[in-house]
């Protein structure tokens, strides 16, 4: 489990049980009062040097904003949860994008009036609406310190309408095994060729345990999905996707072949990290590349049109042969 070296924490948090718990099971970490989670001035001004150091902390607060953004991939809107950031370090985190050096792990305790307004949203809609609940952290890896998964599962279940899902890089998932879900959780799992989650994936599970993870879901009644992203369009990328979608036809169970869908993400990635990976890696691997990357506003690259076009034709070629039965939502 991870051990932050030192807690930085709103004051509020401790009247909420939440807080509570997480002050009592940290009573041996250093610890830091701050005014807001949002802006704190020692991190603020830390060198990108210091990016995977600062990860080590953990900031405990208070959400203030509670602001459902429409989506229209998988779910029908991107809700803001129990955290935000993460003690990973993945090398294109989109996160680093929203909080640039800071993406380090931030906990919200007031999960009870974020899961109400859920709540409230999802019987009042005259349809199932879908919640995406972990657009701005990992929750897998959120749970492994707060609980707040069984919890969140628990307390939606029995909601006459709607849906919870979230994207997870992470194989720590038994604590959900055992719990009558009722069907209304969809947990898509994020996968990529071993050589790409080793290199640039850092702090992440490795994809033998994320396999596995998706077995084990499946078999406890979960909707699963397969996330292939981010697609990195490294020199020999097709032979690695190649070996990842046959090794995924070998290792997933069958139950998993007959329904689970795959959603294909090609890596956007942007002038933030390129400033960071420089700084905070020893020896980076550099996956931005010139050539093959074009600018899409606001320091931002994604692949070029041509080569995207090229990798969506290799995925729907390659998935329809050793997954004819499974839908593939979209690639973009
Ligand atoms: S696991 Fe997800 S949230 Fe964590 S660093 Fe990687 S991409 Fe970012």
């Amino acid at each position: 489990m991870f051990k932050p070296k030192a807690i930085y924490y709103e004051k509020e948090i401790t009247n909420y049980e939440l807080g509570k718990k997480l002050m009592e099971q940290y009573s041996d970490v250093p610890k830091v009062i701050i005014d807001s989670h949002n802006n704190i001035e020692e991190m603020r001004k830390k060198q990108n040097s210091e990016f995977l150091k600062m990860k080590s902390n953990l900031i405990i607060g208070v959400r203030k904003t509670h602001k459902f953004v429409p989506n229209h991939k998988v779910s029908d809107f991107l809700v803001p949860y129990t955290s935000s950031g993460c003690t990973a370090a993945c090398m294109y985190c989109y996160l680093v994008c929203n909080y640039n050096k800071c993406a380090y792990l931030r906990i919200f305790v007031n999960r009870e009036k974020m899961l109400e307004k859920i709540i409230k949203t999802a019987n009042e809609s005259e349809k199932d609406l879908t919640f995406e609940i972990g657009s701005n952290s990992d929750l897998i890896l959120e749970n492994t310190i707060t609980g707040n998964l069984p919890w969140t599962i628990e307390n939606f279940k029995n909601t006459e309408k709607g849906y919870l899902t979230f994207p997870t890089k992470f194989e720590m998932v038994d604590d959900i095994l055992n719990i009558d879900h009722k069907g209304k959780v969809i947990i898509r799992v994020s996968v990529n060729p071993e050589e790409i989650i080793n290199n640039v994936e850092y702090g992440t599970s490795r994809l033998k345990g994320r396999i596995e993870a998706i077995n084990k879901l499946k078999q406890a009644g979960y909707k699963v999905g397969i996330l292939i992203a981010p697609v990195i369009m490294v020199e020999n990328w097709k032979k690695l996707y190649l070996e990842l979608i046959e090794t995924l036809y070998e290792n997933l169970s069958q139950s998993v072949k007959r329904d689970a869908f795959f959603e294909v993400i090609f890596m956007t990635y942007s002038y933030v990290h390129t400033k960071i990976n420089e700084e905070a890696f020893q020896n980076p691997i550099d996956i931005y590349n010139k050539d093959m990357m074009t600018g899409r506003g606001k320091g931002k690259y994604m692949y070029k049109n041509e080569y995207k076009k090229d990798g969506e034709k290799f995925f729907i070629e390659n998935l329809k042969k050793f997954f004819p039965k499974n839908q593939i939502i979209y690639i973009v």
